[in-house]
């Protein structure tokens, strides 16, 4: 029998990490808050509840939000505009563009229209470009929020054989790379894999990024594996993972459960984000943290 993987806990031990190295940085400088700006097009309901969540987290933290809700009738040109000008805004440390977008918004060009540095997702091209190089410095929030959690609770990740479920631009394939850059052995399957069951037969670290229910079962799992359940899937009213909980942690030994695992980090790391990018344009911070050579 495995144990649960405490996201909230680790996400709260960030939070307050965060915290207290704003607080230096402005004790020193005098600097004022950083200053987050969200971007939601045509908000429902759950996207409103996950802002007000971020927007609480991000003030006790010392960071400002400033939110724009756009219609979702809005041209795509006045679209990229605004985003171009909050990137331009000497007042704005970091953008955030809430997706999904409606049909009519691009958004690979809204991603280039948040300049590298505003870039909180670390999705524009030039981050991608750097992680992939092996030296990143702004990562995508949810592949650093796996990571995070891998090395607070000290998974040994060198010469291990991790399966990644899902090649998505935005997860999938920068928690690869992450985990590469790191000395596992990864493999990542997706869609057209042939079999899946076969890939995470002999794994010692399992991804689920596959946004399916389930998807990863016991019967898939080897003894004492470690499962990192990044999905977040909406089945009826509950929130539900890609790794059939129970079962998978009867055989592994670390298990993430969703929710209260990947999400909460995810949220940590954003917003750890948003600090770099306000330390680093004010040239105050020294550190950082996502930068780490590999020979
Ligand atoms: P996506 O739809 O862009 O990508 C899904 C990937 O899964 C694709 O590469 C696809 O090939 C693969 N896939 C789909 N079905 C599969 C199957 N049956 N077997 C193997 N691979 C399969 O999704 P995404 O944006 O990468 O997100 C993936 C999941 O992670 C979603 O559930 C999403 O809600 C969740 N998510 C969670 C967080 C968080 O903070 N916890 C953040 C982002 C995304």
């Amino acid at each position: 029998m495995g144990i649960p993987i405490d996201g909230k806990s680790h996400a709260k031990a960030l939070r307050e990490e965060t915290t207290a190295r704003l607080a230096t940085a402005r004790s020193a400088s005098n600097d004022p808050a950083p200053t987050l700006a969200v971007v939601l097009v045509d908000p429902d309901d759950a996207s409103e509840v996950y802002l007000r969540q971020k927007m609480s987290a991000a003030r006790a933290i010392g960071i400002e939000v400033r939110v724009d809700r756009l219609a979702a009738t809005i041209e795509p040109a006045t679209f990229s505009a605004h985003l171009r000008s909050l990137s331009q805004d000497p007042g704005i440390d970091g953008v955030l563009l809430e997706m999904p977008l409606p049909h009519n918004l691009s958004r690979e060009e809204a991603l280039l229209a948040i300049g590298p540095d505003k870039d909180v997702d670390g999705l524009h091209p030039t981050n991608l470009g750097a992680l992939l190089r092996g030296s990143p410095t702004i990562l995508p929030a949810t592949a650093a929020a796996v990571i995070q959690l891998l090395e607070r609770e000290k998974v040994p990740l060198r010469g291990a054989h991790a399966v990644v479920i899902g090649r998505s631009a935005v997860v999938g394939v920068p928690t690869a790379l992450l985990l590469l850059q790191r000395d596992a052995t990864v493999e990542v399957c997706h869609s057209k894999t042939g079999d899946l069951a076969a890939s995470l037969a002999d794994a010692d670290l399992i991804v689920a990024a596959a946004g399916v229910p389930n998807l990863v079962r016991g019967s898939m799992v080897c003894e004492g594996a470690v499962v990192i359940d990044v999905g977040m899937n909406r089945v009826g009213e509950s929130l539900v993972g890609d790794v059939a909980y129970a079962e998978v942690l009867a055989k592994a030994s670390k298990v993430t459960p969703v929710p209260g695992g990947v999400g909460p980090m995810t949220v940590a790391c954003l917003l750890a984000t948003v600090v770099e990018l306000s330390l680093r344009r004010r040239s105050t911070g020294g550190d950082d943290p996502w930068h780490q050579p590999r020979s």
